[in-house]
């Protein structure tokens, strides 16, 4: 089923503040920029990661903080206000054997797109445990993102803990180090996979402390956590230990499944974007912003900011041509200049 005779200019398929960002700079560029928000779904709902956070408080701009649904929400409107369309559906297949490129949605629909901007972000991994997805849902003191939510006033003076052995459970262990009374790093294994630099760091911290050979089964607390079940992994026996925060750091998944061996990624996943300071990736007329290309930095601003070079990348890259189907006759002589403020 094709949605309509009609080729787009640029295509964004994904939510979070790259998404938004995109369309804002796309859609004040005169681009009218359609947007996949992606379908609500058990694991990720329209808007991403930050629909799961409750206080943001390093996002610039917010003296006082805000509520990552409100951010997100407000990024959407600001997006319509410039007369963004937005479909509530997942993009499932991006087909580049033609210009335009066709993508395909989860309901079927086909829509073709001289450029196609990714920034369908990563999602943090979980234990999987019922009651973690609970009180993270809930912000019941549970987190996948201790720099997002680490300082706030909840966590200060407790007993924290961290799951994970990389450099992630590392930084995150030293960061919370700074308001807990101690941090607990719980790991399953006896030696850690974090480089050797970011272990003595956390092993030298006087308020960080591990717990090897151990899992983490369950996790207490009716509407905030306040502890943990947990199982030593060499003897099998079983004990509780009381925290006031539980974090998880052990590892990210990017959302590009439906991109595989379309364009090129990293053996984790993430897209590549060879160009140094571009969200070019491999493939003409694709661009990719925020975590989906980005497993360094990860915040929501700096998504925000590739998300803006995204489309002024998108814009320019059309302005020259790009994307034109072989009938294409006008094409712009100079890029046409970016819509600042
Ligand atoms: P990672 O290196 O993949 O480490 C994930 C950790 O979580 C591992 O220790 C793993 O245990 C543990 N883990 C995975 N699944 C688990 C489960 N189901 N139950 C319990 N433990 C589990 O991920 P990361 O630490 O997020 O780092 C990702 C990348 O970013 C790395 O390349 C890292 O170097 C980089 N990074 C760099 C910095 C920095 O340089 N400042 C900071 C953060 C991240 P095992 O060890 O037993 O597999």
């Amino acid at each position: 089923m094709s949605n309509n005779d009609r080729t787009e200019d640029v295509v964004i398929i994904g939510s979070g503040p790259a998404g938004w960002t995109a369309a804002i700079y796309a859609a004040r560029a005169r681009l009218e920029p359609l947007v996949f928000e992606g379908a609500p779904s058990r694991e990720m709902i329209p808007g991403g990661q930050l629909m799961f956070t409750t206080e943001v408080e390093n996002y610039p701009g917010f003296p006082e903080g805000v509520d990552g649904q409100t951010l997100m929400l407000d990024m959407r409107a600001q997006a319509e206000r410039f007369d963004t369309r937005i479909i509530t559906e997942d993009i499932v297949e991006v087909d580049t054997s033609t210009r335009p490129f066709l993508l395909r949605s989860s309901e079927g629909q086909e829509v073709r797109a001289r450029t196609v901007i990714v920034a369908t972000g990563a999602r943090a991994n979980w234990l999987g445990l019922e009651n973690e997805q609970r009180l993270a849902q809930s912000g019941g003191g549970v987190s996948a993102c201790a720099v997002c939510d680490g300082a706030l006033p909840a966590f200060r003076d407790q007993v924290l803990a961290v799951v994970g052995g990389g450099d992630s459970a590392m930084e995150e262990a030293v960061y919370l180090s700074k308001f807990a009374s101690e941090v607990v790093i719980i790991h399953r294994r006896d030696t850690f996979r974090a480089s050797p630099i970011m272990a003595e760091r956390a092993l030298d911290n006087p308020k960080i402390r591990v717990e090897w050979n151990t899992i983490v089964t369950d996790v207490l607390g009716d509407d905030f956590v306040t502890g943990l079940r947990l199982q030593d992994t060499v003897t099998g026996e079983e004990r509780e230990m009381e925290v006031g925060g539980f974090f998880l750091a052990i590892g990210h998944t990017p959302n590009t499944a439906f991109l595989k061996d379309v364009v090129e990624m990293d053996d984790t996943g993430y897209i590549v974007t060879p160009t140094p300071w571009r969200t070019e990736t491999t493939v003409e007329g694709i661009f990719a912003a925020g975590d989906v290309m980005d497993s360094y930095y990860r915040q929501a601003v700096t998504a925000a900011g590739t998300g803006c070079m995204a489309a002024l990348e998108a814009e320019r890259y059309l302005a020259h041509g790009g994307g034109a189907s072989p009938s294409a006759a006008e094409v712009p002589a100079e890029p046409v200049a970016a819509a600042e403020s």
